[in-house]
């Protein structure tokens, strides 16, 4: 957990700022108190996340084989002859 408190005050920081357009979850915290305004970095963004999962899909799945397809249209007819 990304430490919100103010160095000089001891006091919770409030969130005043969000971005994760970098692909980084980056808030921005001010201090109620002296002003002090601390960037916190809490690693990468959801988005950034499931972006890079769904790539590694991608590369991973293989592709359906004709042979699969045959197969399961063929599953189909047997299916529907049962009727
Ligand atoms: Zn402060």
């Amino acid at each position: 957990m990304a430490d919100t408190t103010c160095p000089d005050c001891a006091v919770e920081m409030d969130q005043i700022e969000r971005t994760t357009f970098t692909g980084r979850d980056m808030r921005e915290y001010q201090c109620p108190k002296c002003g002090r305004k601390e960037i916190i970095d809490c690693g990468k963004a959801l988005w950034q996340i499931l972006s890079d999962a769904d790539e590694n899909q991608v590369k991973t799945s293989p592709l359906p084989s004709p042979d699969s397809c045959i197969s399961r249209s063929f599953a189909a007819k047997t299916f529907l002859a049962a009727y």
